[in-house]
């Protein structure tokens, strides 16, 4: 009997803290400084939807001289905008989404423009649909119904850009596979922001995936061996050792036992360091 009363006191417990950190913009971000130009800005996922397996998203800001850039605008739970805006004071913001899925474009449209490559924006041109979330009830989405707004000014990437903020530049690559317009970003600090296109934790390819492993060793090639990586879940600040020990278990995926998941309607198997989720197909 104590047991589970300790165990239901922790449930509620548990419920209580996270709907504090829902309904407090100031307990949702959790901001890192990696040095005085770089921050990670994470926001916790798996409050949002657990089913989506993924504790963390990451967003990124990388301050330069006169120009800031912010990789990815997350969640929309709480505005984004506010924090970026301290954290740059004068300088100019340009504001690039690695690719179009949710949880990386939902605060776009608390910004003038942002960029985008040109095979990922269609999907969210107009709106964003996360009409699926609808049974979260969640407030920040509740409003705009389930269907949340874009930026009004949406630039077009192709790969091969470079800014420049300053001090620091960084050049768009374009690397097709989580989505066809998914990006990494190359900083002439040697850091790679790598949005969805690798990460430790729940991987998400499309059922064409044969060639991932490919597109991988390609990427190692454009970056040098002390390369740090900045991906879009989990952890960051990690070693180029990420893509190996991906493109380890991406040669057992076959041989592996899979089971489906209706949710995402995928196949999941599980690894080690990553789950690999398959995109079903009929
Ligand atoms: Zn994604
Ligand atoms: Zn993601």
């Amino acid at each position: 009997m104590i047991i589970s009363y300790e165990l239901n006191i922790n449930i509620i417990w548990n419920r209580l803290t996270e709907m504090t950190e829902f309904n407090d913009p100031d307990n949702w971000f959790e901001i890192h400084r990696i040095d005085n130009y770089l921050y990670t800005i994470r926001e916790r996922l798996d409050l949002i939807e657990p089913r989506f397996l993924t504790k963390y998203i990451n967003n990124y800001l990388i301050i330069g001289e006169h120009t800031a850039a912010l990789i990815d605008t997350g969640t929309g739970i709480h505005k984004i905008s506010a924090i970026i805006n301290k954290l740059i004071a004068d300088r100019q913001l340009i504001i690039i989404n690695t690719h179009n899925h949710f949880d990386h474009v939902l605060s776009n449209h608390e910004f003038s423009e942002v960029y985008i490559h040109k095979l990922d924006y269609r999907e969210i041109a107009d709106i964003i649909d996360v009409s699926y979330l609808e049974d979260r009830e969640i407030e920040s989405y509740a409003r705009f119904n389930y269907k949340i707004p874009n930026c009004k000014i949406m630039n077009i990437l192709e790969g091969g850009e470079i800014f420049d903020l300053g001090n620091i530049t960084i050049e768009i690559l374009h690397t097709p596979g989580h989505t066809p317009g998914s990006i990494c970003l190359l900083s002439s600090e040697n850091h790679l922001f790598t949005g969805d296109v690798i990460h430790y934790g729940s991987m998400y390819l499309p059922h064409n995936y044969e060639n991932y492993d490919k597109l991988l060793v390609e990427l190692k090639s454009k970056i040098g061996n002390k390369t740090r990586l900045f991906p879009g879940h989990e952890n960051y600040n990690v070693g180029i050792e990420l893509i190996d020990q991906f493109n380890e278990v991406f040669g057992k995926i076959e041989r592996a036992e899979s089971h489906y998941n209706k949710f995402l309607d995928a196949n999941v198997i599980e690894f080690d360091k990553f789950s690999i989720i398959i995109e079903h197909k009929e």
